[in-house]
């Protein structure tokens, strides 16, 4: 006997997060401050409060509880995952049946479209306006030519950086019957989210991940936030157990700390308008075709050769991610943004 496997999963072509040793990583949007390293003692003793041969709390209610009192929304409206990655899967998975349409914009996370696949979702991709600006009128038009059953988008948008603002989101919102799974990630950085209000409407769901902002993308945490209804749906089909107990634990004693995640949050904006200040001053430079005003906590910038430059910057040691012709760069420590600055700039003049 042989088994064989099917033929989606043959076909299926996996996220390639970037492999190898650099001395600077600037790709995956992590953050640049490392709380374990802050609050070393504080997470010590959380690990050592853990019932390691029990099951961690099903409802996760006291990380729900902080993140609720951080957030200034009710903890009942608010449901954890392991990852927001896991949450994007079991709503896909459980919410949409197979077959049904997915639509989702591009550029955007390209996960997005990944999980449709790996679901059997019809996917439905509309691309964006060559500015990469999407609008209100955007998302209703192609949700009124399409009719998903379902739209997934990124608010501020990884990777273009820009942000829609919260009269717009609604308005999508209000004047769709689609499920609208709204990915915040980036929203610490910005100052559009409808997260206080996302229990309102019966067709909306809100996702938050603690892999940005907060520096804990190695604990693997994210929320979804949306309406009694939509949450009570969520418990019932993600599985029990979906959050470990030291994530649990890790994460209820990062948000005993609103005051590191407020200084954390703008450090790294002080970051980013930083890196993008300085990247205006390399737009100057032949080479590079356009730069978009961040509000996330990386640049997205268009260059003539992407290829060209993504490889130079590697020799350097530096990685970042490549989108087309886009390099998209995440905001590291001065030290990190110095080094990638200096590395460019080398790279477009010896080019140019
Ligand atoms: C990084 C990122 C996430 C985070 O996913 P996790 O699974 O919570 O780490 C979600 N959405 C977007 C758009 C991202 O860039």
């Amino acid at each position: 006997m042989t088994y064989e496997l099917n033929e989606k999963v043959r076909n299926l072509i996996p996220y390639d997060p970037v492999a190898g040793d650099y001395e600077v990583r600037l790709d995956a949007n992590e953050s640049f401050i490392d709380p374990g390293k802050l609050f070393r003692d504080e997470f010590m003793a959380a690990v050592a409060s853990v019932d390691f041969n029990r099951y961690p709390d099903p409802s996760a209610a006291e990380l729900r509880n902080k993140v609720g009192a951080f957030y200034g929304i009710n903890p009942e409206n608010i449901v954890a995952g392991n990852g927001s990655d896991e949450l994007i899967t079991v709503i896909l998975g459980a919410f949409l049946r197979p077959g049904d349409k997915l639509l989702t914009f591009s550029p955007d996370f390209s996960m997005y479209r990944f999980y449709g696949e790996v679901y059997e979702k019809t996917n439905i991709v509309a691309e964006k306006q060559e500015d990469l600006i999407l609008t209100a009128g955007d998302v209703i038009d192609a949700v009124r030519k399409n009719r998903p059953d379902a739209v997934l988008l990124s608010n501020p948008c990884s990777p273009t950086s820009f942000v829609m603002s919260r009269e717009d989101v609604l308005h999508i919102v209000e004047n769709t019957d689609a499920l609208i799974i709204l990915d915040e990630a980036y929203m610490d950085f910005s100052d559009q989210s409808i997260m206080k209000v996302a229990e309102k409407y019966d067709n909306l769901i809100l996702l938050k991940t603690c892999s940005k902002a907060l520096g804990l993308a190695a604990i693997r945490l994210g929320f979804a936030v949306s309406c009694p209804k939509i949450i009570q749906a969520l418990n019932s089909v993600r599985s029990p157990y979906n959050v470990n107990a030291l994530t649990q634990a890790i994460g209820t004693a990062i948000f005993s700390k609103p005051d590191y995640i407020r200084k954390a949050v703008d450090e790294i904006k002080k970051s980013r308008t930083c890196l993008y200040e300085r990247m205006l001053e390399l737009a100057k430079l032949p080479g590079v075709r356009s730069l978009i005003k961040p509000e996330t906590n990386f640049v997205f910038v268009e260059f003539e050769n992407a290829e060209f430059v993504y490889n130079e910057l590697k020799k350097h040691s530096i990685i970042v991610r490549k989108l087309g012709d886009y390099l998209r760069i995440t905001a590291g420590t001065q030290k990190e943004n110095d080094r990638v600055v200096q590395a460019l700039e080398e790279i477009l003049r010896s080019a140019g």
